[in-house]
């Protein structure tokens, strides 16, 4: 059913999608009443265009199935520029399906090019001013019909089949019936609504909710963290980098570990784990995080930060090296606050994993592994929202390729083996 908008529009209205040479799309949506047409902005109304040469839909919830495509450039309306990097099929149910919809989460519009859909269908499009009727020329059966309204010819499709969505990854059975605000909470490790909403603001593919309530979090984020923010403050990477190790864990992982080191570079909160059988490894770990360091970044750490724990204590190589060695007071955990506060990060996301995917406890090498791996990609405040790993490596990363962890996947061989 489509509801009539509250306000008539008085100017003219023009919605274009057109594809130049260059493989930049632009989308020229020009409705003079945008900010009136509060029912066009509803998620199941879809406008015919004339004009349009793609289908685009502004939710991915609407999708039976989608594929990351190779970027396509977008003009919006009010001059910005987008992305597509999503493209798929939506079905209206008892109707039809369009196939090769882009997904653009910036244009708050569904369109259906009336090109496309022709040539798609083989079916012809009759309008007058109440209806467009799409008819089947040969056996001249209605397949689709869209009501005028506000200028416009819409369509109603009230199928948003969150089930039937198939990504290019499976689910575990726990989250096959999860919708997509779920999906990208779960993919992400279990962020608050407020990490989210700046997630969104970078990546707009990402969507959340703020009303959904998630039982894994829960369950996993009881403690508070103890540990104040620190003060102490660098102005370039590896001018700076914490260290300590937790541990020993009392289930043993399926790989036989017991510790894991933690090292967070100060200026850019990036973090790496390293996990160990015994404490002895952690010497070792060190001399070739320092190597690792010099070679990829050609940077040299300047001042490594841990408690009293003996496994640190290497004066030799710290003076062979040019790195200062600063211990925190006996018995005062909170002069290390930043690692500290990263352990309990690290646990938290971890826990949340563990539970969520419902695998036994000692898979928590690989969970604390994809924790890690999800804390450097995910905005935080003490870097004024950007990512560790944007901080680190001053480039924008995608979460594209992020999958829930736990989830069902396949492993392939390659033809020639
Ligand atoms: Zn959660």
């Amino acid at each position: 059913m489509i509801k009539k908008a509250n306000q008539q529009p008085q100017g003219p209205t023009v919605n274009q999608l057109t594809h130049k040479d260059n493989d930049e799309t632009i989308l020229q949506f020009t409705h003079q009443q945008q900010h009136k047409t509060g029912d066009l902005l509803l998620p199941s109304i879809w406008i015919l265009d004339t004009g349009a040469t793609e289908h685009v839909c502004s939710s991915l919830s609407y999708f039976s199935k989608y594929q990351f495509i190779n970027p396509i450039q977008i003009k919006l309306p009010n001059g910005n520029f987008s992305v597509a990097h999503i493209s798929g099929t939506v079905t209206f149910p008892n109707i039809f399906s369009l196939d090769n919809v882009l997904y653009i989460p910036d244009f708050k519009y569904n369109i259906i090019s009336v090109q496309k859909v022709s040539e798609a269908l083989d079916c012809k499009l009759i309008f007058d001013k109440i209806f467009c009727v799409m008819q089947d020329p040969t056996t001249q059966r209605m397949i689709g019909l869209a009501k005028a309204n506000q200028h416009l010819y819409l369509m109603h499709n009230p199928c948003v089949s969150h089930s039937n969505s198939i990504c290019n990854s499976a689910f575990v059975s726990k989250t096959q019936n999860k919708n997509m605000f779920d999906l990208w909470h779960f993919r992400l490790g279990h962020p608050s609504y407020q990490v989210l909403k700046i997630v969104k603001k970078h990546s707009p593919y990402v969507e959340f909710n703020d009303n959904t309530v998630c039982d894994y979090c829960h369950l996993a984020k009881q403690s508070r963290l103890p540990f104040p923010v620190s003060n102490s403050k660098s102005f370039s990477c590896f001018e700076l980098v914490h260290m300590d190790i937790w541990g020993p864990i009392a289930i043993t992982s399926i790989h036989g570990h017991r510790f894991f080191l933690t090292i967070v570079n100060d200026f850019s909160r990036h973090t790496w784990t390293f996990l160990m059988k015994s404490k002895a490894e952690t010497r070792k770990l060190i001399h070739n995080f320092v190597a690792l360091i010099e070679t990829r970044f050609n940077k040299r750490i300047k001042t490594i930060r841990t408690d009293n724990g003996s496994e640190f204590l290497m004066h030799d190589f710290y003076a062979q090296h040019g790195i200062l060695h600063q211990t925190s007071c006996i018995e005062t955990p909170q002069q290390n606050s930043v690692v500290e506060r990263k352990h309990r990060h690290i646990l938290n996301v971890t826990r949340s994993l563990l539970f969520h995917s419902n695998l036994p406890k000692v898979f928590w090498n690989y969970a604390v592994s994809y924790a890690v791996h999800l804390i450097n990609r995910l905005p935080s405040p003490v870097l004024n929202n950007c990512s560790p790993f944007q901080m680190l490596y001053d480039q924008s990363h995608t979460l594209l390729d992020l999958k829930v962890f736990g989830c069902l996947c396949f492993a392939g061989t390659l033809s020639q083996n």
